[in-house]
């Protein structure tokens, strides 16, 4: 039976990372709780890698603090901060077995050999490496290579467990296999862990709460699901899944105006706005046989995506196109195509603003 850790807490306050005159981190606060997966997305150079280092003591902090439980790690080196690391590039010992590679940590904090032994082998059948510790990283595949990594960075029971990008080596079908395998070891070991991605798929499948940054600034924490149903900003919306865009005058606190029709807003606007931008899911417009919905539009393009088929409609009272994914039963049933005319509807609780 694998050994539990006890996950730590993780407070970030204030932090700030200036390389020379540019800031790649702005006033950082963040608490990530015991047991958490937590991930850091955004696109690339946003600032994800420098505040894991940061974590991780790899990289000073311009200023701020940083709490592991009760211990403040602020200024400590990586050696005396209790985390295990996992890299995109696996950075295994290609001199050392399997075994070797996992027993490392252990033998480097003084633990007896007995123990490491049996140690080592609990975490290679918790990977399902157990038949391979005598072989070379080289003999290995990628996805297995980033196991004995995995099984490396978890062996001295570290409090908080650190991935920086460890699936984006790999492909696609292994990539989703590890994804799942490394999200049910983390909850049966209950060992805090801060994943860095940059893919959004990743992001929502594994996290309990996703922490989604732009140019160096956290732009909105919350669960997958809060995240993508409520985003708080135009870019959590735009980077998180598919949008549409588009923008409406306000009529009075709770009703916009688009081109000669209103829609009605299930949350009131802010006040003084001449202008507001409002956005909509593509699976949140619905699509109806033509004469049946408030707005009338032409169908340009469909694009098969195999769950579902992503259609653009040309809106034929106002200069607007909208994305709308429709399944392939519902677009049968609507006898879609490429020129058609439909009707669609948009669902005021659907509608962002
Ligand atoms: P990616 O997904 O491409 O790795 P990221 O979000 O992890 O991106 P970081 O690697 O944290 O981004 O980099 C944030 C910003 O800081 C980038 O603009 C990068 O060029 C800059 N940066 C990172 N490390 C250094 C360094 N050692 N010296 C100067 N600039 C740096």
């Amino acid at each position: 039976m694998i050994q539990q850790t006890q996950g730590s807490r993780l407070d970030i306050r204030g932090v700030n990372k200036f390389f020379g005159d540019f800031c790649a981190l702005k006033e950082i606060n963040l608490t990530i709780e015991p047991g958490e997966l937590v991930c850091f997305l955004g696109p690339s150079g946003c600032g994800k890698t420098t505040l894991l280092r940061i974590i991780a003591g790899l990289e000073q902090q311009t200023a701020g603090l940083l709490h592991q439980g009760v211990t403040d790690i602020s200024r400590k080196p990586p050696k005396d901060r209790d985390f295990g690391i996992v890299f995109q590039s696996y950075a295994l010992f290609p001199n050392m077995t399997v075994a070797d590679n996992v027993a490392y940590g252990l033998r480097s904090i003084g633990m007896p050999k007995p123990q490491v032994a049996s140690r080592v082998s609990e975490l290679l059948a918790v990977v399902g490496l157990e038949d391979h510790a005598r072989k070379y990283p080289a003999q290995l595949s990628g996805g297995q290579q980033q196991r004995v990594a995995l099984a490396r960075a978890l062996a001295p029971s570290p409090g908080l467990l650190l991935l920086d990008e460890p699936l984006s080596a790999l492909d696609a079908k292994v990539r989703h296999h590890l994804r799942s395998e490394i999200r049910s070891l983390q909850k049966q070991l209950g060992v805090t862990t801060i994943m860095v991605t940059h893919d959004q798929e990743e992001a929502l499948a594994m996290a309990d709460r996703v922490v989604v940054m732009n140019n160096g600034v956290i732009e909105q924490v919350g669960t997958p699901l809060e995240i993508y149903q409520q985003p708080a900003s135009a870019f959590v919306a735009s980077f998180i899944g598919a949008m549409n865009f588009f923008d409406s005058a306000p009529v009075n606190g709770q009703r916009v105006r688009v081109g000669n029709r209103e829609l009605d807003l299930v949350r009131p606007l802010p006040s003084d706005q001449s202008c507001v931008q409002l956005a909509i899911r593509p699976e949140d417009v619905h699509l109806l046989p033509n004469g049946d919905g408030e707005w009338e539009g032409r169908v340009e393009s469909m694009d098969y995506l195999g769950a579902f088929i992503r259609t653009r409609v040309r809106l034929s009272e106002v200069e607007l196109e909208l994305v709308v994914d429709v399944d392939p039963r519902s677009a049968r049933q609507l006898e879609l195509q490429v020129g058609a005319c439909v009707c669609l509807n948009l669902p005021s609780d659907a509608l962002h603003c």
